[in-house]
């Protein structure tokens, strides 16, 4: 198996658009990564890069060692799966499987059934050779796309949206199966989506775009614990972001002055007194303080009080719902600041108009640029 390096990678298309600024990663062979941010941030073009339908306006691009930035697309070994499948209609799914096998020429009839059979199994549908695509599910259509873009026995594996258009049962069902897949064969795989729940549960590492760039590039919980700007953390999950200027730094916290509150937050980088900056606090970071609201250390403003190391709330929790392993809770804090706050789920009496106070420790509220 075989790495994917990407250098200095520019897409302009014609007519002017600056598709991609200039990325540089290097995906290690076996590796997951998802290219993940919002519609038209370049995500697609990155990946067509990779697969050669592109070729960049500047950089590189190296598949197994191999510098490949100008060669076409089937001189770079590689697997793709489209969202619409892109099954042939008129071909079995034993010909759509055995389709890039023929067109390499490589092959004896022989190692094409045993490879197509072998594929069938590895995506659990044995037997379903002589159908035609549609004859089968959209979930079993997008097994067989996999399984053709394998067949050939790809360098990488390369994923353009490829749950998109299935129902989320199905979606979260392909999720784990196509993760299966992938660590069973361990092949180098670029998966491209713009659903931040999908990148974060399927990938090694995941690279966040935005307008053409890399924000961050990491694994999962490192990108969604530690954002390194304001945009990653917005774009990954929920995060409470609350505006402010950095008013002390000492023995590693910053204090920060928010409109109606200070929090203290961890400094992980260089951040000095007078910086304006932004607090992300993910809202399972909140605590529920019971009685807290009686005794409460030095108040700030009104609505936030600053206990050492915490930082508490008071308010009213106006909107809750259940998330299955887990409940949502909208707060809105005396000095009229709205909060979400997540919590386990268990036996959770509160409800709308309660008044509750919660709290934050300061390792768990991150620095951004604001
Ligand atoms: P989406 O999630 O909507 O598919 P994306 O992140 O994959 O978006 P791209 O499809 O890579 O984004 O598009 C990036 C930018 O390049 C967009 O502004 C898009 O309009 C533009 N673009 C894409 N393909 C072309 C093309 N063939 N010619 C000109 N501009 C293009």
């Amino acid at each position: 198996m075989s790495g994917i390096s990407l250098a200095g990678v520019k897409k302009r298309y014609p007519g002017g658009v600056l598709a991609v600024k200039g990325v540089d990663i290097d995906i290690e062979s076996g590796e997951f990564v998802t290219l993940v941010g919002p519609s038209g941030c370049g995500k697609t073009t990155t990946l067509r890069t990779i697969a050669g339908f592109e070729t960049p306006t500047d950089g590189s691009v190296h598949i197994d060692g191999n510098e490949v930035t100008d060669a076409p697309p089937y001189e770079r070994d590689t697997g793709m799966v489209f969202q619409d499948f892109a099954l042939f209609p008129h071909m079995t799914i034993h010909e759509n499987i055995a389709y890039g096998m023929e067109a390499d020429g490589d092959y004896t009839t022989e190692e094409i059934d045993a490879r197509v059979a072998e594929m069938l199994e590895l995506v659990e549908l044995p037997g379903v050779g002589d159908r035609t695509p549609d004859q089968l599910s959209g979930g079993q259509q997008q097994r067989i796309a996999l399984a053709r873009a394998l067949a050939p026995r790809p360098k990488a594996l390369l994923l353009d949206e490829p749950l998109a258009s299935l129902d989320k049962q199905l979606r979260e069902q392909m999720q784990v199966e196509l993760r299966r897949i992938q660590q069973e064969i361990g092949i180098t795989t670029v998966f491209v989506t713009h659903n931040q729940e999908e990148a974060l549960t399927m990938s090694d590492r995941l690279a966040v775009m935005n307008d053409g760039q890399f924000e961050q590039v990491g694994p999962p919980e490192e990108v969604y614990n530690d954002p390194d700007s304001r945009f990653v953390a917005d774009f990954l999950g929920t995060a409470n972001i609350f505006d402010g200027t950095v008013s002390a730094v000492k023995n590693g916290y910053a204090m920060v002055d928010c409109d109606d509150v200070s929090v203290q937050a961890a400094v992980q980088n260089g951040v000095s007194t007078g910086d304006n900056t932004s607090v992300v606090i993910r809202p399972e970071r909140f605590r529920f303080d019971d009685g807290a609201a009686s005794n409460a250390g030095v108040a700030s403003a009104d609505g936030g009080t600053n206990t050492g190391a915490t930082t508490v709330f008071e308010g009213e929790i106006t909107f809750k719902r259940h998330l299955g392993s887990s409940v949502e809770f909208h707060l809105e804090t005396d000095s009229g600041r709205k909060i979400v706050v997540v919590r386990r789920s268990g036996m959770d009496k509160r409800g709308p108009g309660d008044r509750v106070a919660v709290s934050v420790a300061a390792d768990d509220c991150r620095l951004v640029e604001a």
